[in-house]
């Protein structure tokens, strides 16, 4: 996969200007530094005032003692090691060995063996053969839904930790990997894609044409101030060299899905969701890009949350209609409740 700057994608992300120096996480570590010098139990005997010596040893000490810096998921300082990425799939980028804890790393229940091919599911699914409408082909997620992770995406979602959203965006690249291999693969064994026939393969060009993500109804946009979707696949597509556009539209729900049973569910999802104007104009630019492409377009639509795949194969069914071409969908979504 390749790893391009922000080329590709119409969206712009922001990223905080220096992940370990994050502002918040770097007062939260100072004020338990201070705690630790300053606010512990009385002392016995007063301290001797700093002389020296003394300082010249702690001057000594402080370039043998590791750095510390603040832990991009849980803002606590810790000892980062430079050269570990132990126990972390390795898509992820580098920056993870000294800007995430060993704590937050233990804590990622990462999905890297699937077994429901169709909705990417680690446990055994029985969901996916009682699905009667077939919007999306398959999909893929990078995390289980524990309550680690819930509590995690409650922080960016609703408590507006937007700090935390570069490492949800890193998070998704495994199991983007994941599927844009199966991808390759299954078109060099039907030979669409063979080096000999295809110059895209020799390119080593990504399996999608577009990215796009899940919509938020406006009620629920003025409420958060953003579509944690949208950001995560404008994220995913800087990261991945792909292009990311919104292509949908969801309208007013009754009651949130949170709380409804999977019937209601899916129930709901239904008609809950439509293309945007600009969508059929955006597919139909797409497709004449390349003439010579001897596949449907390709989709891969990001959202953050799969529960019943109701909301997935709806956004799929909705863009299914209004496409003027031939696509496949595809979703990736950050938890596979
Ligand atoms: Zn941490
Ligand atoms: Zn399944």
């Amino acid at each position: 996969m390749t790893m391009q700057p922000a080329g590709g994608a119409l969206l712009s992300e922001t990223r905080p200007p220096k992940r370990s120096g994050e502002p918040a996480a770097d007062d939260r570590f100072l004020r338990l530094s201070e705690r630790e010098e300053g606010e512990g139990p009385a002392r016995l005997y007063p301290l001797a005032s700093p002389t020296w010596p003394s300082k010249a040893l702690r001057g000594l000490l402080g370039l043998l003692a590791p750095a510390r810096s603040a832990c991009g998921l849980c803002g606590r300082g810790f000892a980062p090691s430079r050269t570990s990425l132990a126990g972390l799939p390795e898509e992820l980028p580098r920056s993870w060995s000294d800007s995430v804890c060993g704590s937050c790393r233990s804590s990622i229940p990462w999905i890297l063996r699937i077994q429901c091919q169709v909705c990417g599911r680690p446990d055994s699914c029985g969901d996916c053969c009682r699905r009667t409408s077939a919007g999306f082909i398959r999909s893929r997620s990078a995390v289980r839904y524990t309550l680690e992770m819930r509590q995690l995406l409650a922080r960016y979602k609703y408590r507006g930790e937007e700090a935390l959203q570069p490492w949800l965006a890193d998070m998704l690249l495994p199991a983007y990997a994941a599927l844009a291999a199966e991808l390759r693969l299954a078109d060099r064994l039907t030979g669409r894609l063979s080096d000999r026939l295809d110059p895209d393969a020799r390119k080593g060009k990504e399996p999608f044409d577009l990215v796009t993500s899940v919509p938020v109804s406006r009620q629920r946009l003025a409420e958060r101030g953003f579509n944690q979707a949208e950001r995560l696949a404008a994220s995913l597509a800087v990261r991945a060299g792909l292009t990311a556009r919104p292509l949908l539209e969801r309208k007013e729900e009754r009651g949130k899905m949170s709380a409804k049973t999977r019937r209601e569910r899916l129930i709901a999802a239904e008609g809950l969701f439509e293309a945007a104007p600009e969508a059929a104009g955006i597919l139909r630019l797409l497709a004449a890009r390349d003439p010579e492409r001897r596949r449907p377009l390709r989709l891969l639509v990001v959202d953050d949350i799969y529960t019943t795949g109701g909301t997935m194969d709806h956004c799929a069914l909705a863009l299914q209609r209004c496409s003027p071409v031939p696509i496949d969908l595809y979703g990736l979504t950050w938890a596979r409740a």
